[in-house]
């Protein structure tokens, strides 16, 4: 296996969205395998209790011991739990179900807002860039992933009511940024499940464009069957079908993410 050596520093990007189904779990996957693929190293963190990022890279939840769950409850450090090359240039430090206690058992636990922040502290050197898979809510997980984070990435889906919710999520993100991480900055808003045949997507794409400016991605994630099958497969896109459209965008993601520092 050859020797990647990270240049520069390390970015940590929680991938957020309260909103559940609006590609969340399909981003964190294929951005980071096409990084992956692009010779960066990559540590992808499944945060959500679903366990989606997780079993879409083909791993087997109910045959893990340990997962994130037991680094944020325990004294498990996050190198324990970590898989090492799910993918070319691809870590994953898994969730199982175990880790929906974690939001009400976090409640009890000193320093409970910067669990993850201390456990990515030890491996940061290590990766290009660590993706935080967030679940679909605002609670203490969620919490966690903004404090630990540099940067966010916000996926927007393509339907109606797609910036339902935006404000929400903007406030709890200047809450933490003026409470516990002064630094913390939208890295960019990433539109999914495009339709061009639709009025209604090239609406909602003009939508977000003018709310949220020039932080959206000029790359466009389409809505594909393929994308939709890869979990099932157990692989990112970017093996599953290579040459098409699907696995076209997230290269082009990815490539506008490295450009974009
Ligand atoms: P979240 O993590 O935000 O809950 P997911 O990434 O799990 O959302 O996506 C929700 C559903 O939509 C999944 O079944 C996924 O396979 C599907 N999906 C996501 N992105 C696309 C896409 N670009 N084209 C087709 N289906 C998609």
């Amino acid at each position: 296996k050859p020797v990647r050596h990270v240049v520069g520093t390390t970015k940590v990007i929680a991938i957020l969205n309260q909103k559940g189904g609006v590609g969340k779990s399909t981003t964190t996957i294929n951005l980071g395998a096409a990084l992956g693929a692009m010779g960066k190293q990559v540590l992808l963190i499944d945060l959500d209790p679903q366990g989606n990022t997780s079993s879409g890279l083909g791993i087997e939840k109910n045959l893990l011991n340990e997962c994130i769950y037991d680094v944020l409850i325990s004294d498990t450090q996050l190198t324990d739990i970590i898989i090492p090359d799910v993918c070319e240039g691809l870590d994953v430090a898994p969730a199982t179900i175990n880790l929906a206690g974690a939001e009400v058992e976090l409640v009890s636990e000193m320093a409970r807002e910067g669990r993850l922040k201390e456990a990515i502290g030890h491996v940061r050197g290590k990766y290009d860039y660590i993706f935080i898979d967030c679940p679909p809510s605002l609670g203490l997980l969620t919490v966690n992933a903004l404090v630990a984070a540099d940067k966010l990435l916000i996926p927007i889906q393509c339907e109606f009511y797609a910036l339902e919710g935006v404000t929400k999520l903007l406030d709890s993100m200047k809450r933490v940024k003026s409470l516990l991480n002064p630094g913390l900055e939208i890295y960019g808003v990433l539109l999914t499940m495009y339709d061009g045949r639709t009025t209604l997507s090239k609406q909602v794409a003009a939508e977000v464009r003018n709310f949220f400016g020039r932080t959206v991605f000029d790359t466009v994630i389409p809505r594909t069957v393929k994308i939709s099958e890869a979990p099932s497969f157990g692989q990112p896109i970017n093996e599953y079908d290579p040459t098409g459209k699907g696995a076209e965008a997230y290269c082009a993601l990815a490539r506008e993410v490295s450009q974009r520092g």
